[in-house]
This record gives C-alpha cells, structure tokens and sequence, in this order.
C-alpha cells in the first residue's frame, strides 16, 4: 500500500469521495475548505485538519486542489493564505479543478518562480466515477512530475493520460464539456420528440442505446431525464462556467463553436429560471419546454 503525506483543498460533491480514496489507498490527508461543515465530514473520516490553504502546504508536500473555477484556484493556490505561502521548494500542486487552460498556465509559472511543480489535472466521470475511483484524468504538465504523481492519480481515477505541457489537460477537459454539452442536449431533443409522438421514451431509451447513437452521456443522463429527477451530480453552473471557458479560449484562437454557443444560451435561460444547481441533464428542460411536454410526464 502507498504510503505519504498528502494536502486537499476543495471538499464538495467530487473532493470529498476523492480525499477518501486517497486514504483508502493509504494516504495521510490534511485538509481545507472555506466551508468550515466540509472539513469536519472528512476529517471524520480520517483526515487532519487545516485552518488554511498555506497550512496544509506547510504542512504537506503534495498538494491537491478541487475547487470550482479559475478565480477560486487562483485564491487558493496564489491568494492570500494560499497554497504558494506554506509551500517550499520541492513541493508539487496538483490542480485537478476544471478552470480556464491561461489560469493554469498563470499558476504554472508562479509555482515554477518558487521552485514548487505543477499539474493541471482536471476530471470527468462525475461523482459517480469519483466515488468508485474511475475518474478520467487529463494531465497538464512536465513527464517528469507526471510520472512521479501517477500512482497518487491512480487512487482516483482508471484513465490517466498526459494531454501536453501546462493547461492542456484543462484544455482537454474543454473539449470534454463541449462533447457532453451537445450530446446531453441531442438526447433531450430526442427523447422529447419521441415523448410528444407519444412513445414510452424508456423503450426509445433501450432501443437506441447499443447502436452508433449509444454513449456514456446516453446511460448517464436519459435515465434521470426519464425520471425527471435533476439532483445534482454536475451542476448547470459549473457546465456554464466550462463553456465560458470554452468560449473565451475559442475566441482568443479564432475558432467557432456554433453549438457550444446555442447550448451556452439554454443554459443561461436555466438558470434565470432557477435551474443553476439542477443537474446539467436538466438542459432537456429547455426542449421540453419549447414542445409543452415533459419526458417524465403521464
Ligand atoms: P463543489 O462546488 O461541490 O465543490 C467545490 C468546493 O470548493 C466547495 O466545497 C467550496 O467551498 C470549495 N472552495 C471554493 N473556493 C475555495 C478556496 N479558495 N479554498 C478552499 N476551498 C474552496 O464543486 P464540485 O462539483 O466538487 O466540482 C469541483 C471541480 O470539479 C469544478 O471545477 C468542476 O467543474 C469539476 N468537476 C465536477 C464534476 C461533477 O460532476 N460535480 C465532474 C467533473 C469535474
């Protein structure tokens, strides 16, 4: 079994069950969210407790950060009472946050002024495959360190690739929410058709799943569609927040992203309804609403 002192900062719906597969896999953590109730749920599980970002970098060599957008890795990592005030030369942050590929590479180059190493090490699988430990993970960064930390990303996820050097892996993770965006958003339409022609979409649901229309977002989120049940799981806000990056990075290379736009602009009409903390398989929502049907519905 692993052994090793390890840092975690960020413990909401994907920190918490990762910093206990770390310590199932044999890791000490010291750990630290703003939310002071976070804390104490993981701390009961095992973990020591730190009263700041900089505490649990003084404190530990190895560095991990779950928090929700650039701004917040920005606080935690170069902020005050940060990771880069407690850490030393020789320590290593991994920011496994989804935020903007140009933060990462800010944070990069103020770890690197400091002797301090750094990934940018995003995931996908939701809290399920954080739970279970089957995160893919996409790395930014040097090999060396990559090689270093694989057995650390292990713990946590069953596909780890290094996609490049700093912010590529959040520049992966971009192409991620983009495929899940549009493809979330075609299985509402589908399932709404098929609803208002007046099928049972769970025999649509069955019949399409194992042939080309078939995929992860089809098992993941049809069901819950079918359910009307919008729990979160990935919140609309954060699949926002990703397509704002992915938007804004698209904007300073010159490329278009026609539906990543269309499916942005439901999005924001969701959440003015209310919708930001549903389930982003609530986009269906928005389809389901131009065709005055619900897909759960008698
Ligand atoms: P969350 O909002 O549930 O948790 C984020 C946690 O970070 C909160 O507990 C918050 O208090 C804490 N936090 C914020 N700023 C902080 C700071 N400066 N210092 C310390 N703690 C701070 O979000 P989540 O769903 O766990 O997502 C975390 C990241 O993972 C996001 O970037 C998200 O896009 C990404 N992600 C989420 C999912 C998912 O299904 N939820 C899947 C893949 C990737």
């Amino acid at each position: 079994m692993p052994s090793g002192e390890v840092g975690f900062i960020g413990l909401g719906i994907m920190g918490r069950p990762m910093a206990r597969n770390l310590m199932k896999a044999g890791y000490s953590l010291t750990v630290y969210d703003v939310v002071g109730s976070a804390i104490e749920e993981v701390v009961g599980d095992g973990a020591k407790p730190a009263s700041s970002a900089a505490e649990v970098a003084a404190a530990t060599p190895t560095i991990i950060t779950m928090v929700p957008d650039s701004a917040d890795s920005e606080a935690a990592i170069l902020g005050d009472n940060g990771v880069l005030e407690g850490a030393s030369a020789g320590s290593v942050v991994i920011d496994m946050s989804s935020i903007a590929p140009a933060s990462s590479q800010k944070i990069a180059a103020a770890c690197e002024a400091q002797g301090v190493a750094f990934l940018d090490a995003p995931v996908s699988g939701g809290e399920p495959g954080a739970i279970s430990a089957t995160l893919a993970i996409m790395v930014g960064g040097k090999k060396d360190v990559f090689d270093a930390h694989l057995g650390l990303l292990e713990a946590m996820g069953s596909s780890i690739v290094l996609c490049g050097d700093y912010g590529a892996g959040n520049t992966t993770k971009l192409a991620n929410q983009i495929m899940v965006a549009a493809n979330i958003e075609a299985v509402g339409e589908a399932l709404t058709l098929a609803k208002k022609a007046g099928l049972d979409p769970n025999v649509v649901f069955n019949a399409v799943k194992g042939g080309l229309a078939g995929s992860n977002v089809l098992n993941a989120k049809g069901p819950m569609m079918i359910e009307g049940d919008f729990n979160p799981g990935f919140r609309i806000v954060l699949h926002h927040k990703d397509l704002n990056n992915a938007l804004l990075t698209a904007k300073e290379l010159g490329v278009g992203l026609p539906v990543t736009s269309l499916v942005q602009q439901m999005i924001v009409s969701l959440m003015n309804e209310g919708k930001g903390n549903a389930d982003h398989s609530a986009i269906a929502n928005f389809i389901e609403d131009m065709a005055g049907v619900t897909i759960s519905g008698d």
